[in-house]
């Protein structure tokens, strides 16, 4: 038996760098500073450290580290590893509490670690993003509520409901978005923007899916729950409602309290798992492999006037 935990990447620092390098710069070593590709040596030595290399264009060292979600971060790159691992391959998640006594590291850095993994598990989600849906393929689309619970709060106010709004492909890739409200005009341009209108449309009988789910060309799908109709032919939203499922499995049994200003992404975090799972053919390894793929051209900084973490997302590269 050998067990995955037992790859060299997970224990070794220059297996680590080496493994990284081998997403992240698939056609040879990128220098941050000219952009040259592929011109570069490894630094070797004992006063070296692990990972660093030496342009030959520019005359300066780089890490592979740089211009990624793992810039500026103290953490050795095999523990970064192991992490992303484990948060790749836990369907439910993995608190923050279990990052630190895995490691064995403090509070914070298993915050910011936690945090760091679910930026590289988000897509981008801009106009170049392609749609999912398309003709012959059904898209179900429902909202609920996270969080907003008064049971068993000692103190202080109710923290209010929190609304996500979720589009799926059955059979395939999950989108969630934390909405304001469930109107027409918030999710015109999420459907706008997300949904192929070539596909089917299924929802429940809420008035607004109806007035969006005219736009489809393959017709739109409503059951009706309030009177208890859960499928009508090939119509159901069980897809949309079983992804609901996890995620509130995961939230309140794992994460057990979500904050408003983070919730986006937790919804990252469980899309990414729900999007690349098993039985689309994605395994444990794969998965980590591309959350360490997105770690590419993302850097979190701390904002210090709105007290929160950001990301300033770099244009890739040319070349790159
Ligand atoms: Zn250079």
């Amino acid at each position: 038996m050998k067990s995955e935990l037992s790859s060299p990447w997970f224990h070794d620092e220059n297996a680590a760098f080496a493994y990284v390098e081998s997403k992240l710069w698939p056609t040879g070593p990128v220098c941050p500073h000219c952009g040259v590709i592929g011109k570069a040596s490894r630094r070797g030595g004992k006063s070296s450290r692990p990972g660093l290399w030496k342009c030959y264009a520019c005359r300066k060292e780089f890490t592979v580290r740089i211009g990624s979600i793992f810039e500026s971060s103290h953490v050795p790159m095999h523990v970064w590893l192991q992490i992303t691992y484990v948060m790749c391959s836990s369907k439910k998640g993995f608190p923050t509490r279990q990052i630190q006594r895995t490691l064995n590291c403090s509070m914070k850095t298993a915050w910011f670690l936690g945090h760091r993994v679910r930026e590289c598990m988000k897509e981008a989600r801009d106009l170049f993003t392609p749609q999912i849906g398309g003709a012959g393929k059904t898209l179900e689309a429902d909202d609920t509520f996270i969080g907003g619970s008064g049971e068993n709060r000692a103190f202080g106010p109710i923290p209010p409901k929190q609304t996500v709004m979720a589009l799926v492909q059955r059979g395939g890739a999950v989108r969630s978005f934390h909405v304001p409200n469930v109107t027409a005009t918030t999710l015109a341009p999420i459907l706008g923007y997300h949904a192929h209108k070539d596909s089917r449309f299924n929802s429940d009988e809420a008035a607004v899916y109806r007035h969006l789910g005219w736009n489809f060309r393959g017709g739109h799908g409503a059951v009706n729950h309030s009177a208890k109709e859960y499928v009508r032919g090939d119509d159901y939203t069980n897809t949309v409602e079983g992804y609901f499922s996890i995620l509130k499995r995961g939230i309140y049994g794992v994460y057990f309290h979500v904050s408003e200003a983070h919730l986006h992404r937790y919804l990252s975090e469980f899309d990414f798992r729900y999007s690349h799972r098993i039985r689309l053919g994605v395994d444990d390894m794969q998965r980590t492999d591309l959350a360490i793929k997105g770690a590419k051209g993302k850097r979190l900084t701390y904002r210090t006037t709105t007290g929160c973490w950001a990301v300033q997302v770099e244009p890739p590269h040319l070349g790159a």
